[in-house]
């Protein structure tokens, strides 16, 4: 109670990741734009020498006669949808459509929001489009707590309100043990608006309704290890061994990135997209794999080097053969859990999960529209 300034805090700190977000993308604007700048002052530098020298002749310049309107400055529209539409088109294939982000900020959301997973989501783009940290909607959805990427197109998804733990309350449990079994404060659970308006923080004690949501403000849920599903060919001692520079697997724009859920890269291009192998390497799986990968493939590159190529709509390379770097292995598809093609890249380096952006040997692809 003494602290009504957390809640507030973790918005702020929301706002000012998706703010954070808008400056990359601005940046990345901007250095493509630099020389059209650097030429537009030029230009504008001329036009003011002519107009000085207009002055200097004596010549006076009209104004323009007719008076300017203004157009009043329009509400945008509040119905407007905020989803991602993208409809299959002619071909069959999903298109990735862009959702602009509308400029007028977001006003605080009072409920949990049902969100219908779209053709192209992912965590990241999902949470945010409703300014929640992806944890926040990983952690309303316990079936994404053990795979983040486990998505298909028409999931319904809970939204929580703010960033922070969305827990349904059980029996027995009290503001004080909510807090203390998700690291949060109890002052932030009891002075927030979504929970006031669900809980009867009246009476004293505060009675919950049992089943009835709570939002943690700040809470947390601990990580669960995800399982590195591995082949069980082991490489025979002439098997092809890394370079240890590993390329781009594939051409495509970056749907989603590497983050601590999400233990590698979406590179998304349409279906049937060439895949090739980071690295020479040993083929140790090509197959079906149900934990959400889809049709996958393993290379072991030798060294305690593993990558991974998800989601496949074809495979090329079989089982037990040794590829060179950048051999063609499979194609871009969207089997397994997937809501559009793109190829689910993972570099695993002794059992650990590494950011392929920065291992990755050229050009880092742009993030995809959406
Ligand atoms: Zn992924």
């Amino acid at each position: 109670m003494q602290d009504p300034t957390k809640s507030l805090q973790i918005r702020v700190r929301a706002l000012s990741m998706r703010v954070d977000e808008r400056i990359q993308e601005f940046r990345a604007a901007q250095r493509n734009n630099v020389s059209l700048v650097t030429r537009l002052t030029a230009h504008l530098g001329v036009i003011a020498l002519v107009l000085i020298g207009l002055l200097l002749s004596g010549l006076q310049l009209q104004a323009a006669q007719q008076p300017r309107t203004y157009n009043q400055p329009t509400e945008p529209s509040m119905d407007m949808p905020d989803v991602n539409m993208a409809q299959p088109d002619a071909s069959g294939d999903l298109k990735i459509v862009t959702v602009p982000y509308t400029s007028k900020p977001k006003k605080d959301r009072l409920e949990v929001t049902t969100y219908v997973v779209q053709p192209g989501d992912n965590v990241s783009v999902i949470a945010a489009r409703f300014g929640v940290t992806p944890d926040s909607v990983i952690w309303a959805n316990a079936k994404l707590e053990e795979n983040p990427d486990a998505l298909t197109v028409g999931q319904p998804l809970y939204i929580p309100p703010v960033s922070g733990v969305l827990h349904q309350v059980a029996k027995g449990e009290t503001i004080q043990t909510i807090a203390a079994r998700f690291k949060a404060q109890a002052d932030a659970i009891f002075n927030d608006p979504f929970n006031q308006s669900i809980h009867d923080f009246k009476s004293a004690p505060p009675i919950l309704a049992v089943g009835g949501w709570i939002m943690v403000p700040g809470g947390s849920k601990p990580i669960v290890a995800r399982q590195i599903t591995r082949g069980n060919i082991t490489a025979p001692g002439n098997a092809l061994k890394g370079t240890a520079n590993l390329q781009w697997p594939t051409s495509a724009c970056i749907s989603q990135y590497f983050w601590g859920r999400h233990p590698g890269l979406d590179l998304a291009n349409s279906q049937g997209t060439a895949v090739t192998a980071a690295d020479a390497g040993f083929v140790e799986f090509v197959g079906w794999d149900n934990t959400g990968y889809g049709n996958m493939i393993l290379v072991n590159h030798g060294n305690g080097t593993l990558t991974r190529y998800a989601h496949l709509s074809a495979f090329v390379a079989q089982a037990g053969q040794s590829v060179q770097k950048g051999q063609l292995i499979g194609r871009i598809g969207t089997t397994g859990r997937s809501t559009g093609p793109h190829l689910h890249f993972e570099i695993i380096v002794n059992g650990v999960h590494r950011n392929p952006v920065g291992i990755l040997q050229g050009r880092t692809p742009g993030r995809c529209n959406r």
